[in-house]
């Protein structure tokens, strides 16, 4: 029989029909669950509660895929620290942990790059690698949580990658992050953030999670996203809105829609005015970001007073709209500036620990 090694993956129910044949109760499911999610065992020997000869079968059957700090940046500015994060194939990902009044929120990735190759983000200047499965993405919070003795309550899947583009393993992310015996994180409390796969956006919408999905944007001209975005060229502005409104219709939430302002590509004034007509009416909010610096790139970020004329046009179209905080600017942990491997070479930081 086939066992995939991956325990962190499993749902309780899954483990429950796995251990039927191992010939121990079916609460031991549970058990292991409650040790892998509720107390981040990183070993079956930590699982006292389970006797060893059990325990030394699920060892030979099973492996415990963690994340390992390989370099961990802090910020001195606000805190947040960015983490480069060693899966068990050699695979390098980043993840930012941020500290916010409410608690702490974490930016995790959801694959090894990204496809997609948008012209203003750092991830996908190295290609494509790997998708990542549901517990590396798990493993990337507990892998913090561990490190800082904190808990992580806001989820954020803004990291490198596409979360859509590897649909099934961030299903499975979502259920097991939210699960009852698990972590128990609410999704109200995780967005989810597309370049807009229009297809997957359909498929999302069926499972109704209370989650905000985001929709990078950028420009509401279909020249100009296509420039800025290839997936514009597969799924134009009209049909991903179209999307939007029945993902809206179906589930209910509010979704947020991104938009990196950079200098002269897409922040005139006939931008705004043309983006306030194609969210008219919907159920949205409209989140406008300075565009951060990538080298290698040579985008500009809007002026100031760009950024705020911009946001008044839109508020005069009836759209709510804020100018997203930018965090951890001295270490490169902004939208689009994760680069894995190679990052933590380019900057000069203030702390490493690895
Ligand atoms: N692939 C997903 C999620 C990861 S990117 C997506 O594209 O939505 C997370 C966010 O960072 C997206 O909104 C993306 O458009 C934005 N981003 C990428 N590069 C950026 C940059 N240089 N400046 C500002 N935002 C950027
Ligand atoms: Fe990929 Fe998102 Fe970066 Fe585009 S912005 S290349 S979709 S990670």
């Amino acid at each position: 029989m086939f066992i995939d090694r991956d325990i962190l993956s499993k749902t309780p129910e899954e483990l429950k029909e796995i251990l039927a044949g191992y010939n121990e109760p079916g609460y031991r499911a549970v058990q292991i669950f409650h040790w892998l999610h509720r107390k981040k065992a990183g070993s079956f020997s930590e699982m006292t509660d389970l006797p060893a000869g059990f325990r030394e079968k699920l060892q030979a059957d099973f492996s415990i895929f963690g994340a390992k700090i390989e370099k961990k940046l802090v910020s001195c500015i606000d805190d947040t620290v960015k983490y480069l994060l060693k899966l068990f194939d050699g695979e390098l990902v980043e993840a930012v942990l941020m500290k916010y009044r409410h608690g702490y929120s974490m930016c995790i990735s959801t694959q090894g790059g990204c496809k997609m190759g948008c012209s203003f983000c750092a991830t996908g200047m190295g290609g494509f690698t790997r998708n990542l499965t549901a517990s590396e993405m798990l493993s990337q919070i507990y892998a913090a949580e561990k490190d800082m003795g904190v808990r992580v309550s806001n989820i954020v899947l803004m990291g490198m990658g596409e979360p859509l583009d590897n649909f099934d393993n961030t299903i499975g992310f979502l259920e097991l992050v939210s699960h009852k015996e698990g972590a128990n994180l609410s999704l109200r409390h995780v967005t989810l953030s597309t370049c807009g796969i229009v297809d997957k956006i359909y498929e999302l919408a069926k499972f109704k999670f209370p989650l905000t999905l985001s929709v990078s944007l950028h420009a509401p001209f279909d020249e100009v996203r296509t420039k800025l975005m290839p997936v514009n060229k597969k799924w134009g502005i009209c049909e991903l809105i179209e999307a939007c409104k029945t993902y809206i219709d179906m589930t209910k939430r509010r979704i947020s829609f991104e938009y990196a302002l950079i200098d002269e590509i897409n922040d005139s004034d006939e931008c705004a005015l043309q983006l306030s007509r194609i969210l008219k009416g919907m159920l949205c909010h409209v989140n406008l970001i300075p565009a951060n610096a990538v080298s290698g790139k040579d985008h500009k970020k809007s002026s100031k007073e760009r950024m705020d004329r911009f946001k008044s046009i839109l508020e005069k179209g009836g759209l709510n709209v804020t100018i997203r905080r930018t965090l951890g600017a001295d270490i490169n942990a902004s939208c689009g500036q994760l680069r894995g491997r190679r990052d933590f070479g380019e900057v000069n930081f203030h702390e490493t620990i690895g």
